[in-house]
């Protein structure tokens, strides 16, 4: 054996016992407690019966199976799952002092108080991990909610967005390096138009090359905002990561995505519902005009229908985000919901909302199931969301990193 092969042998020998030694530390080290549940689903489409999972520190250890003697925290009668994942929120949005979403003579302070409130509703709801995309303050949030103390999930942002479509493509370029060097888990883009104002292209496939391009280069994922099928069939060409709401995408448009392993999040269950609910505290700001309001009002139906064909699409990969804004936090289960009641089966939507939804973060050997050395998010719900999806909503116990933030029976 040459000299160097019997080195990298003996680095590796050196590299897989310290792997091996260094969880049965830890593990000697670490508080253990024991989650049972009746039923666990767990996130890549299993489900394990009178499941027992025994939780050190802040990870999973294992599963047992029909485990007895006392647990920790014994969870009868409910279902246990994998913490839910939202790729696209805006926790910054909210009603301010006057109700209206405007924020009109809000101070910083304010705003962000009523932020960490948006973030402890979502924590509440079994959101344990979060995708913000579109405000630099989720930069001091995510900061802040990672230091332990606050309550909230996990918080991925993109910083800000591309939406000026007068910058050219060096300019593209230079914007997302630098959001790169602000620490950016992502870029965040707008290639089309919104829906209030007809979901047209905006950027050029020049612009979105340099974009797409210049955050793969540097090694973060991209969410584009599309709704037309031609900015969607731009944005997929110039290899950006994932599209965002795509009303109008077709059969070719859907297919497209499918054939490139593009990830699709389609909002069909919550956020243009939210805007109708609240029309009142959007009305009059920007282009929340009675004509927007009109366009909002036929795109419930026509997502459903482009819903429909994106489940008819194979190998379309699916991912859950909401696109909460003002109002919507906390019903972030809504679009999971409305996906089964418009024909998803349930077990694929709640796989789009965790172990998938990792999976497009690129985070799946962190969170998004429940199996040995990831993260101990755990939600359990009372009854079974695969007989009753709207089960999503009766969340009764959220741990986030071995720490447990509810249980309330
Ligand atoms: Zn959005």
């Amino acid at each position: 054996m040459p000299f160097s092969s019997l080195c990298r042998c003996l680095v590796l020998l050196a590299v897989c016992a310290g792997a091996v030694l260094a969880p049965a530390i830890s593990h000697a080290q670490a508080p253990r407690v024991t989650v049972r549940a009746p039923l666990l689903i767990d996130g890549k489409g299993g489900v394990v019966r009178n499941a027992t999972v025994v939780v050190s520190g802040s990870t999973i250890e294992r599963v047992d199976m029909a485990a007895d003697g006392p647990a920790t925290y014994d969870l009868a009668g409910l279902t246990l799952m994998p913490g839910f994942i939202d790729v696209h929120v805006h926790l910054d949005w909210h009603f301010g002092k006057d109700g209206r979403a405007d924020n009109r003579g809000e101070t910083p302070v304010e705003k962000m108080l009523f932020t960490v409130e948006n973030a402890y509703v979502t924590l509440m709801a079994g959101f344990t991990t979060v995708q913000s995309v579109g405000s630099p303050s989720d930069k001091d949030l995510r900061a802040a909610i990672a230091r332990g103390i606050l309550p909230g999930p996990r918080v991925l942002t993109s910083l800000g967005a591309i939406t000026d479509v007068k910058l050219t493509p060096d300019e593209i370029r230079a914007w997302v390096r630098q959001k790169a060097a602000d620490g950016a888990d992502l870029i965040k883009i707008f290639a089309s138009k919104s829906i209030r104002d007809g979901g047209e292209p905006t950027l050029s496939q020049a612009q979105l090359d340099a974009a797409c391009g210049e955050a793969n280069a540097q090694g973060l994922r991209t969410l584009v905002h599309a709704h037309s099928p031609e900015s969607i069939r731009r944005s997929v060409q110039a290899g950006c990561t994932e599209i965002e709401h795509g009303i109008f995408a077709d059969a070719a448009t859907l297919k497209l995505m499918a054939d490139r392993g593009v990830w699709f999040d389609p909002n069909i269950g919550l956020v243009l519902q939210n805007y109708i609910r609240n029309k009142a505290r959007f009305l009059g700001i920007g282009n929340y005009t009675e004509e927007g309001f009109a366009y909002m009002e036929k795109g419930i139906a026509l997502n459903m229908a482009m819903f429909k064909q994106a489940l008819a699409t194979p190998g379309l990969k699916l991912v859950m985000g909401t696109d909460a804004v003002s109002g919507a936090d906390g019903h972030n289960a809504d679009e999971t919901i409305a996906r089964v009641e418009d024909g998803q089966p349930a077990m694929d939507a709640i796989v789009d909302m965790t172990g998938d939804a990792a999976e497009s973060l690129r985070m799946a050997d962190k969170i998004g199931s429940v199996a040995p050395g990831l993260q101990a998010d755990l939600v359990a719900v009372e009854g079974n969301p695969l007989d009753d999806i709207t089960a999503l909503r009766r969340v009764v116990f959220v741990m986030k990193g071995g720490k447990v933030y509810r249980n309330r029976r």
